[in-house]
């Protein structure tokens, strides 16, 4: 049984009932709705199809809203793609509307020709095209094409002294996590966060009660790293948003950034996303590279929770392949001999001591008795995050009546997200866990499991108790 968790972006190539399907039977665990392409009806269409998908075949999809932030776009071109040649005048124009071609493309931001200096460099399509400021005309920025490419319609636009100059949260945010809250999404992404703060808004634009989504920030700023710490502590779990984290540093830095990432994040006990070109050559050819391979089974060895698909699988020829493709390369990746965690070692991440401390005890008793699964009856999903983090090697079952504790488990490693009829009897709530996880094939007649719960009634944040039963 795979632990990794696999995340696939939907677009063009799987925005359909089969496509969807298509996925969803290829082993993934999360879908992406990236809102910085596509319409909101679309988005939440194919929301409610995957949750229809999902149920069909009884097993759990989370959905991501990823919001598009202060992501610097250019604008749509004539028949999607253009080509740039090197040496080319290129032309960035201030109308934002305006169908670009070979000489010319709008872009989102106003004002663009106050913040260039003749000189400075500007990124297209994650660095793939590369443009240099020659002068300004009025809003208008003049161009010579540095490194010629491929443009297709609204492509990431990198240019590192304007992105200070954007507004956090735009019009398009605004319009993407009311989608976002109206499909009941079980994590929103946040693009572009510069600082704790960026989160800690976005939160309180949340309701106050009933479901709300997890937060996961995209670490992909230069300022991110300065504020990682409080960043994670502010959000539910996070992404290495290696495409633009490797625009904005040194692209080198990415494979350490990467590790330290996660290894802060697994000891945080928050889920961490590895994201972009992890299989991009499947985008066009039904077989990875082995650096592709390595790059997936490294990020599993790094510790990640789980592993994202962008492209391959939002205009992939091969969307499905891409993800039963991942899928192999993790789970062979998890036959290495684990390096256990201890998030315990690293105090002050998380003040519930006591609930730390219980989801240790569980895990060390687990292991001594190998038994065959530790169940987590939880209200908040705490305790299952918790359980996780200690990566113990037999599977682990978050259990719970409600798809909104459900939701956000389909990231986190390791665990299954298992639904149960709710019932107010604490001793009963703990038998119909043994039951799901046995009607889930995670325990068979007569194994051990170990049960992680508060005796009080799996209550959010009252985590005290093991107890090992047999099933
Ligand atoms: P994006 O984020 O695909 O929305 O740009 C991921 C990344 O930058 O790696
Ligand atoms: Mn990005």
């Amino acid at each position: 049984m795979r632990r990794t968790k696999i995340v696939a972006t939907v677009g063009p190539a799987t925005s359909s009932p089969a496509g969807l399907r298509g996925l969803l039977e290829a082993g993934v665990d999360v879908v992406r709705l990236n809102a910085a392409h596509g319409d909101m009806a679309t988005h939440a269409a194919n929301a409610q199809e995957v949750r229809a998908a999902a149920r069909e075949i009884g097993r759990m999809v989370g959905v991501l809203v990823d919001l598009p932030g202060p992501k610097m776009r250019t604008g749509v071109v004539r028949d999607d793609a253009v080509e740039l040649q090197s040496g080319q005048p290129f032309v960035l124009a201030a109308d934002a509307a305006a169908v670009g071609d070979e000489h010319h493309v709008g872009t989102t931001v106003t004002g663009l020709s106050q913040w260039v200096r003749t000189g400075d460099d500007v990124f297209l399509a994650d660095g793939a095209i590369v443009l240099r400021v020659v002068s300004t005309d009025g809003a208008d920025v003049i161009t010579e094409v540095v490194r010629g490419g491929t443009l297709r319609t609204r492509k990431g636009m990198n240019l590192p002294r304007a992105e200070a100059h954007v507004e956090p949260f735009t019009e398009r945010d605004a319009a993407a996590l009311e989608m976002a809250l109206a499909i009941k999404a079980d994590f929103v992404g946040l693009s572009f966060v510069r600082e704790p703060g960026d989160v800690e808004r976005v939160r309180a634009m949340l309701p106050r009660r009933g479901a709300r989504p997890s937060l996961i920030p995209k670490i992909e700023t230069a300022s991110a790293l300065d504020n990682l710490a409080g960043i994670v502590s502010a959000a539910d779990g996070v992404m290495v948003a290696r495409g633009d984290l490797g625009i904005q540093v040194p692209a080198r830095r990415v494979p350490l950034l990467q590790k330290e990432i996660i290894r802060y994040c697994n000891m945080a006990g928050r889920p961490v996303i590895t994201a972009t070109q992890m299989m991009e050559s499947m985008t066009r050819a039904p077989l990875p590279t082995r650096a592709e391979v390595n790059d997936v089974a490294n990020a599993v060895l790094d510790g990640t929770d789980a592993l994202m698909l962008s492209e391959e699988t939002a205009v992939g020829l091969f969307p499905s392949d891409t993800v039963r493709m991942m899928a192999e390369v993790a789970e062979a990746a998890e036959a290495w001999p684990r390096l256990r965690h201890d998030p315990t070692a690293t105090p002050g991440l998380d003040a519930d001591q006591v609930a730390w401390a219980v989801a240790h005890a569980a895990v060390q008793a687990a292991e001594d008795l190998a038994v065959a699964a530790i169940l987590c009856p939880t209200r908040s999903g705490q305790t299952a995050r918790r359980v996780a983090a200690f990566r113990p090697s037999m599977p682990i079952a978050g259990i719970s009546p409600q798809p909104e504790v459900l939701g956000p488990l389909c990231l986190v490693w390791g665990v299954r997200p298992l639904a149960v009829p709710d019932t107010p009897d604490p001793d009963h709530q703990l038998r119909v866990a043994v039951q799901a996880a046995r009607a889930a094939g995670l325990a068979h007649d007569g194994d051990l499991v170990a049960l992680v719960f508060g005796a009080a009634g799996p209550r959010a944040g009252s985590t005290d108790s093991v107890r090992i039963v047999r099933a």
